[in-house]
């Protein structure tokens, strides 16, 4: 916490408003909105709320079809199912280690010589790097289908000057307590189209029709953020920057220390981009360190260091099974072999210089053992 939520989460019980609206939520959208420069937002209790309410905006249904990018948290397909589409899985590129332009064009051509076109495609910006979203725009809009841009790891981030949260026909963003910024658990859903963050307003609010009484016409959904939590998130809005500038800088001291290990390379910042560096994410050639991931990982361990592996792709999620997937090329499977070499280290904003050097020391203590015994360096 930043030392200001208090604050405002006090605001908020000196006038009562402890409910799912108040001042806070909508102070929260006006900010969001100012940040991004969209037109309109909404505050959500999560970033998988946001992510189904766009699908339901789109009418997305069964029978359907939605792309989505392979290497990601199961929460940005987990809505497809709850609509009762068929998600497809697009491989990534190696450049951004998002949704591979190679592989969408692919998919969408099949999809257009069937007549199944997909009704949305979901590209998520992987830890912090924003997709390549020209390419990514001029495919979809060749096809006029709209753009879900799955934010939840990149507020912050830039691409050619533009912020991340304005690729889309609808922007999600997520507040869960390990993303950039927290309110403990929610989200946001943004947009260009005001009218829709109103049908999204209305939706999450229980689809309650304007009558004397309570009268529905449509399925809702209880999906408001609290004044409470609202509170919280915007004392973390104004610590964004700071905590960008720290992400940033953590991710350089350990490519600086880190880099030249043999085998080691870190995940790549697209040319004209900017990510926050949410998490740092490096890959291990294996043949090259004599080391897997999941050594490295266990040597953390012992160490009572908290590393993670790469999102494991939802092509290969037994969740997913019977799901059709599209590879970069047929002989590169980058998010599969991303998975499987990948691994992200500690990288929280408040992570001291001492703790970074503890697993840089951890790190370079365990190459050099393997390396000393296998002679390799
Ligand atoms: C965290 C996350 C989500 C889901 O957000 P919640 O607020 O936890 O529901 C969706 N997509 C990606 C890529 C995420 O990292």
């Amino acid at each position: 916490m930043s030392g200001n939520e208090q604050k405002y989460i006090q605001e908020a019980f000196d006038t009562n408003w402890v409910a799912p609206l108040g001042p806070n939520v909508d102070e929260f959208e006006r900010e969001i909105v100012n940040y991004i420069g969209a037109n309109e937002a909404l505050a959500v209790s999560s970033g998988t709320a946001a992510i189904h309410l766009a699908l339901s905006l789109l009418n997305i249904a069964k029978g359907d079809s939605v792309f989505c990018s392979s290497l990601t948290f199961v929460a940005s397909a987990n809505p497809i199912l709850y609509q009762g589409a068929e998600p497809v899985f697009i491989d990534s590129e190696p450049d951004t280690w998002n949704m591979s332009p190679v592989a969408l064009e692919r998919a969408l051509k099949d999809a257009y010589l069937e007549g199944n076109l997909p009704k949305a495609v979901i590209v998520v910006n992987l830890y912090g790097q924003v997709a390549k979203m020209d390419e990514i725009q001029s495919l979809c809009a060749r096809y006029d289908i709209p753009i879900i841009e799955d934010a939840a790891e990149s507020l912050g981030s830039t691409y050619k000057g533009r912020v991340s949260g304005t690729f889309g026909e609808f922007s999600i963003f997520s507040f869960n307590g390990n993303k950039i910024i927290t309110t403990s658990g929610g989200g946001a859903l943004v947009s260009p189209h005001t009218e829709l963050i109103q049908r999204a307003r209305f939706l999450a609010t229980q689809a309650r029709d304007v009558a004397p009484h309570y009268q529905h016409s449509v399925t809702g959904y209880n999906y408001r953020m609290s004044n409470i939590l609202a509170g919280i998130g915007r004392a973390q809005l104004q610590v964004l920057t700071d905590r960008i500038e720290a992400r940033r800088k953590i991710f350089e001291r350990y490519d600086q220390e880190l880099k030249q290990l043999p085998g080691v390379t870190f995940m790549p910042e697209l040319v004209n981009t900017r990510s926050n560096r949410w998490l740092t994410a490096l890959t291990i050639n294996e043949e090259e360190s004599g080391i897997t991931v999941k050594e490295l990982l266990e040597t953390l361990g012992e160490s009572n260091i908290e590393a993670r592996p790469v999102w494991k792709p939802l092509h290969m999620q037994p969740l997913f099974k019977g799901n059709r997937y599209y590879p970069h090329d047929e002989n590169n499977h980058v998010a599969k072999r991303l998975f499987q070499t990948g691994i992200c280290l500690p990288s929280g904003s408040n992570l001291t210089v001492e703790e970074q050097n503890r697993v840089i020391n951890c790190i370079k203590k365990t190459f050099f053992k393997v390396t000393s015994q296998g002679g390799i360096l």
